[in-house]
């Protein structure tokens, strides 16, 4: 045990735990930052698609193992800044119908306890602390902003330009996407963003993308107040005789144990994670897992309902950074469609590599130079269809502690409806008259369940401590000093990225967890 006292031990160090920090730092408070990978490296291999896609190298080589026991790989970044080393960058807000009940094909999506309106200051603040990129007003469902984007919209190139104008011809209503990434347009030689292709699934060798690390933990380094460890994994939980503290933060270091001390304990390891750790921290005062009383911890899990489409056309598309463009016109029920069916964006650029590591059995005949060729003309779409909240999908670990993680897809109505959607306006814009094979050709991938890069709901806030694990501060109902404040907190995913939604988050708890210490 160590004889320093911390205020705040914040476990993790990704879009919530970084952001919870960054704010609860700034107010002096003395912060210990427990960090279970290390600092991604600046590497040329950051920017090869070969190593990043086909070698997985910056994936955890953790073993899972699903419903069936069969064990699997997911898809979990365990660096300081977490899974936003690796994210798009996509910064988006929830709309407000999000935050209440929405009825989908396969049942509720549950309300918040916190409404839009209250969130949206946070939604401010994250957008500013992240740099973000947007042009708000432009998205007809986005909800009421109190202060514009710091930054302006990231200019389309020529092709995504002019597919911004056909969906305009053809009465959609597409918008400029919010991206966060350092990038100043007007003045390039002070813009650290160079504007690549390595974006959305590679780490930024030039630290220009708004990730957790760059924009929230390593500017605290410095700090007198701010302790950071990595190599740092938290593996337990201890509490006082009553169970209603957590007087010991366990972690495993260099093949040791330690013990850390804080009036505040904030777990932020992301929603499997999170929930492991206080499965894991069962004692005989909380016999099914610390916090889980209600039996909620674990179960909920949502990773949306998303596929990627490739859709290839004649003319080749020499887009470098393509996530400019997005398209809520289906993300609530209209005159078409009886049910919400999500949200339409552009991801990164395909290239060959990219398109072997995630379609291995399509793929596996073709040399990775004819896939380059076929990627030249390929523009790439991302679809996210929101899945319900499921009790029955869940985390759970078995004797030796490991997670299993159980999933079964809903929504899957929502999901096709919209990617038929997607091929009517790739008709309607005569995208589909130019396609390389003389036909109509896109490659589709629903996302499997290692693919858990959006990965929420495990301990979720409510105002019921009988059906939720947090209250609506994010803090443990069963415990005084206990908070979560990665995407677990979140009761349902909506359809649209989650991290801008677990940054503003982060904030409010960290802000409310400065009053409280004051
Ligand atoms: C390839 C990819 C692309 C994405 N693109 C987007 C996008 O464009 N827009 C968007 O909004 N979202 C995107 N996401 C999702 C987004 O990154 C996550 O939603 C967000 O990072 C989740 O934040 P978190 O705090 O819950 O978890 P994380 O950011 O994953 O942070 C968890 C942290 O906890 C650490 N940790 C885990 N266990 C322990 C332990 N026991 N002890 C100590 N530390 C531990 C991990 O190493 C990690 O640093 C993407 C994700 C990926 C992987």
């Amino acid at each position: 045990m160590t004889s320093e006292r911390f205020d705040v031990i914040v476990v993790g160090t990704g879009a919530g735990g970084g952001t919870l920090a960054h704010t609860v730092a700034a107010a002096g408070r003395r912060v210990l930052l427990l960090e279970r990978g290390d600092f991604l490296p600046r590497e040329t291999e950051n920017w090869e698609p070969e190593a990043v896609f086909l070698d997985g190298r910056y994936i955890s080589p953790d073993v899972w193992f699903d419903a069936d026991g069969s064990p699997f790989q997911p898809q979990v970044h365990y660096f300081v800044g977490g899974a936003t080393k690796l994210y798009g960058a996509a910064l988006y807000r929830l709309r407000p119908q999000d935050f209440g009940e929405l009825k989908h094909v396969d049942g509720v999506s549950p309300a918040w306890p916190v409404g839009y309106d209250e969130f949206e200051p946070w939604y401010t603040k994250a957008e500013w602390l992240y740099q973000v990129h947007g042009h708000h007003g432009d998205d007809p469902t986005e909800g009421h902003w109190s202060k514009q984007y710091p930054w302006p919209a990231v200019s389309h190139e020529s092709r995504i330009q002019q597919i911004f104008d056909d969906l305009t011809a053809a009465g959609y209503h597409p918008f400029s996407a919010p991206c966060g990434i350092l990038l100043d347009e007007a003045d390039r030689a002070r813009s650290h963003c160079i504007r690549c292709t390595w974006c959305d699934g590679y780490p930024c060798l030039v630290h220009a993308k708004s990730d957790a690390d760059t924009i929230a933990v390593r500017p605290l380094l410095m700090a007198p107040n701010v302790t950071l460890l990595v190599g740092a994994e938290v593996v337990k939980l201890e509490t006082d005789a009553t169970g209603r503290v957590v007087t010991g933060v366990v972690v495993s270091r260099k093949g040791a144990q330690e013990v850390y001390e804080a009036d505040i304990v904030v777990v932020a390891a992301g929603a499997a994670n999170s929930a492991k750790l206080l499965l894991n921290s069962a004692n005989d005062r909380h016999p099914n897992g610390l916090a889980n009383g209600s039996d909620q911890v674990g179960r909920n899990y949502m990773f949306h309902n998303s596929k990627a489409v490739v859709a290839l056309a004649k003319e080749s598309n020499d887009t470098v950074f393509q996530k400019t463009l997005g398209l809520n016109d289906f993300y609530l029920d209209n005159n078409d469609d009886p049910w919400p069916l999500g949200n339409i964006q552009m991801v990164g650029k395909s290239n060959g590599y990219a398109m072997k590591g995630e379609e291995p059995k399509l793929t596996m005949l073709a040399p990775h130079w004819s896939l380059d060729q076929v990627a030249e003309h390929a523009v790439d779409f991302w679809l996210t269809t929101e899945d319900l909240p499921d009790p029955d999908n869940r985390v759970t670990v078995d004797a030796k502690g490991q997670i299993h993680l159980a999933y079964t897809s809903n929504n899957d109505a929502e999901a096709d409806a919209l990617y038929k959607e997607l091929r009517t306006i790739l008709n309607h814009i005569g995208m589909a008259q130019h396609h390389v094979l003389g036909k109509n050709f896109y490659m589709k991938m629903n996302i499997p369940v290692a693919g858990c890069a959006h990965q929420a709901g495990t301990c979720r806030f409510g105002t019921d401590p009988a059906t939720s694990v947090l209250d609506r501060n994010c803090k443990a109902h069963e415990l005084d000093n206990l908070y979560v404040v990665d995407t677990s907190f979140f009761p349902s995913i909506g359809a649209v990225n989650p991290a801008l939604t677990a940054m503003a988050n982060a904030i409010r708890v960290g802000e409310h967890l400065n009053e409280r210490l004051a």
